[in-house]
């Protein structure tokens, strides 16, 4: 039977259906959009957040040496294997830092993927985006920003120096 054959009610039922359906539809979409365009900013601000609490949580425990803190908040981080090794007394100490990464101007050199606050078209890929290393080697750190500050500029070509 077509559609135009059939009841009045089935009629009204069905078009009510698919409005529904539609709408739901349309909703679904709205909201995944949503997501997929916010999701980004939201996990960049909260593991922001995060970094900033580990920073001012760890603060207190590298500079009065205690340990069973320090192992505390790497715990809570999900790290599994935590040694300890400290103080590295005649370790080598590779000294890095100059160009600091981070959000603040104020605190920083280059912002989070390595472009100089001051200097748009500048930027930095190497040690001195980091803290000093203590007794730990650096390069791999490096190789890993390297690759990251270069996949970041490659994203970012459109409006790389705005
Ligand atoms: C003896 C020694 C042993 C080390 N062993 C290790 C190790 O085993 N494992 C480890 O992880 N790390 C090790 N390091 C540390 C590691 O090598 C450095 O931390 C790392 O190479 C720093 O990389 P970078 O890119 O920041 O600087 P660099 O590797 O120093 O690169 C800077 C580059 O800039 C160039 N340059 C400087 N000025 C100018 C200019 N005006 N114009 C153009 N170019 C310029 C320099 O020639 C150089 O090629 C060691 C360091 C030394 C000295």
């Amino acid at each position: 039977m077509s559609f135009r054959d059939r009841p009045i009610r089935r009629k009204l039922t069905t078009i009510i259906l698919l409005t529904s359906g539609a709408v739901l539809l349309l909703t679904c979409a709205a909201f995944f959009a949503y997501e997929l365009l916010t999701f980004p900013q939201t996990a960049v601000r909260n593991l922001s957040t995060l970094g900033e609490i580990i920073a001012a949580n760890s603060t207190a425990a590298l500079a009065f040496k205690n340990q069973d803190d320090a192992k505390e908040i790497l715990a809570a981080g999900e790290a599994t294997d935590i040694c300890v090794n400290s103080p590295i007394m005649y370790g080598g100490w590779h000294l890095l830092g100059t160009a600091r990464m981070g959000t603040d101007p104020d605190g920083s050199v280059v912002n989070e993927w390595g472009r100089s606050h001051d200097v748009k078209n500048l930027f930095i890929v190497d040690g001195s985006l980091f803290v000093t290393s203590g007794g730990v080697n650096p390069t791999s750190t490096i190789q890993a920003l390297a690759l990251y500050v270069a996949d970041q500029m490659k994203q970012r070509l459109a409006n790389l120096f705005d």
